[in-house]
């Protein structure tokens, strides 16, 4: 199949398709802003471009081999003449290394997470057709990271990457009023099962005044609503002074080990601490209307940042925060370094300083050797916390993780699929209580879009009719909630500001109600 989408003008056409967390969706906007920046066009037809990108993600097995049937199919087209350049970005070839363009020679070039400022010159060899070996079409950080923390943090040019893209006066054509901004990159935690740390390398720390500049940025742009982004972003601490480059600009760090937490802060030092950072957006871009972060690690949340997520109104009344189990010798297994009775503490410390706070989590179920005892203590763990809502995971053993060399993966395919969808049934349940209890109050949503068009059905979830127009949104709290306006002007105006609605009807993921205001101050 011959590409028919390059204009007569040479501009190149690019298909872009995500897989995985909010960390590759941000990864893949600021790809996008770069490389339309340098003239290439973004296409919703994967048939038709002249490039196809994947940004990949390693996490479970099964995002991998959605990736892997793709590039598949590209292989059969490519055979059959037609001429695209195909290119893999993100976890899975950070993960597979350069053996990965041998075993798929229909991938033209791969380059890995922390390696994204080196995609536009990849990509034009590839264009060009430039002969090159193996090693020149693979752009992967490998350990670097980890054997020459400092240094190759200091000269960590995914530092511009991030900031370009709220430079970037196109970039409110690709984006709505929300965006997410990153505090933090990799992983130090080493969970056993987790590829992160290998994939995303060390934890490196941005400073905070190119975070805040960032955050202003994006404001000009028409940005309201900012979720900033790490792997444990309550262990965001940033030492002044330390990290500067030759013209004494603060550059990112490497974030300090799990023992720092334990001890007070050196007075010596100028730190800007989780709680810090916060306060400090909040002032500091006031037209931030809602400021969220994701994710947070059960151990080592000061109260200072909970009492700041109180006291500043527009920071979300929200976290997302993983149990992964309830079962105390699974937890030792997975390297969590925490109990279940220190995860307990915490969400009961949250709730208690504030108390309207909504929790998220995720589970894995059958990790190496989890008996029923382990399940249930989780399903237990679940009762308890009253998540709004919770994702679970069945245990996927992954390359070069510690779980896969250590365990065996010896909880069969259909005992993790049981447990799973018991963990559903009994989280849903859990969150259609939840939900339930707002039936009657009156919640501030941020309102985001239309609902996708769909008629009128039986039951809450309404979505459509000739006469009225759905829309959707968040409340601080992160619930989901719907309700209908009279018509299509009015749908559009709403979008991206704030209406107050009565709840009248609930469902597990979703509150439905009746508009009140309009537009309410904050
Ligand atoms: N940093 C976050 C934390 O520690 O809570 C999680 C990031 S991870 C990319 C997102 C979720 O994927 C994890 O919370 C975990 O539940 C799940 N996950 C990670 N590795 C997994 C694996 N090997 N099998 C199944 N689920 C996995
Ligand atoms: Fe993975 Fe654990 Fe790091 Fe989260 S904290 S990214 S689960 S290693």
């Amino acid at each position: 199949m011959q590409s028919n989408s390059t204009h007569h003008d040479g501009t190149r056409s690019i298909y872009l398709e995500t897989f995985g967390c909010q960390m590759n969706e941000l990864d893949s906007e600021l790809v996008q802003d770069q490389l339309v920046a340098l003239g290439f066009e973004f296409m919703d037809n994967r048939d038709e471009a002249d490039v196809v990108l994947f940004n990949t993600c390693s996490v479970r097995e099964q995002a991998e081999n959605k990736v892997l049937s793709r590039v598949g199919q590209l292989g059969i087209e490519k055979k059959k003449g037609r001429d695209v350049v195909v290119g893999m970005l993100g976890c899975l070839p950070e993960r597979e290394g350069a053996r990965i363009l041998s075993k798929y020679p229909q991938v033209d070039f791969i380059c890995g997470p922390s390696e994204l400022d080196k995609l536009p010159t990849l990509l034009n060899n590839a264009i060009a057709g430039i002969a090159l070996s193996r090693s020149d079409r693979a752009a992967l950080q490998g350990n670097r990271s980890r054997r020459s923390a400092t240094l190759s943090a200091a000269k960590d040019n995914l530092e511009l990457l991030d900031l370009a893209r709220a430079f970037n006066p196109d970039h409110r054509r690709t984006t709505s009023y929300s965006a997410y901004v990153r505090i933090t990159r990799g992983c130090n935690k080493f969970c056993t099962y987790c590829v992160v740390p290998n994939t995303r390398g060390a934890e490196v720390h941005r400073p905070p005044d190119s975070i805040i500049e960032e955050c202003r940025q994006l404001v000009a742009t028409g940005v309201i609503e900012v979720t900033l982004l790490g792997q444990t972003v309550n262990h965001y601490r940033y030492t002044h002074g330390v990290a500067l480059n030759a013209d004494g600009k603060e550059v990112p760090q490497i974030g300090p080990g799990l023992t720092a937490f334990k001890k007070p802060i050196d007075v010596s030092q100028q730190v800007t601490t989780f709680a810090n950072l916060l306060q400090r957006i909040h002032d500091e871009v006031p037209d931030i209307q809602r400021l969220r972060f994701l994710t947070s690690y059960p151990r080592d949340f000061s109260d200072e940042a909970l009492v700041v997520m109180r006291d500043c109104p527009r920071i979300c009344n929200y976290l997302h925060v993983p149990a992964q189990s309830g079962s105390n010798r699974i937890l030792k297994l997975m390297n969590r370094g925490y109990t279940v009775e220190e995860y307990l503490e915490f969400i009961d410390r949250a709730r208690t300083i504030i108390p309207d706070v909504e929790i998220a989590g995720d589970i894995i179920v059958g990790f190496p050797t989890e008996t029923e005892d382990d399940f249930m203590e989780t399903e237990s763990l679940l009762r308890k916390v009253r998540f709004k809502n919770n994702f679970v995971f069945s245990y996927s053993p992954r390359p070069s993780t510690v779980a896969i060399e250590r365990f065996e993966d010896d909880v069969p395919r259909t005992t993790k699929l049981r447990r799973l969808n018991h963990l559903l049934k009994v989280g849903g349940a859990i969150s259609g209580e939840l939900h339930r209890e707002y039936e009657g109050e009156v919640v501030d949503v941020f309102v985001e879009r239309i609902s996708p068009k769909s008629r009128r059905t039986n039951g809450v979830e309404l979505r459509w009719n000739n006469s009225t127009v759905q829309m959707t949104g968040r409340t601080s709290g992160d619930l989901i909630c719907v309700f209908d306006v009279d018509s299509l002007e009015m749908a559009n105006s709403l979008v991206g500001g704030f209406v107050s609605v009565l709840v009248t009807e609930s469902a597990p993921l979703l509150l439905k109600g009746v508009i009140q205001d309009p537009v309410l101050a904050i």
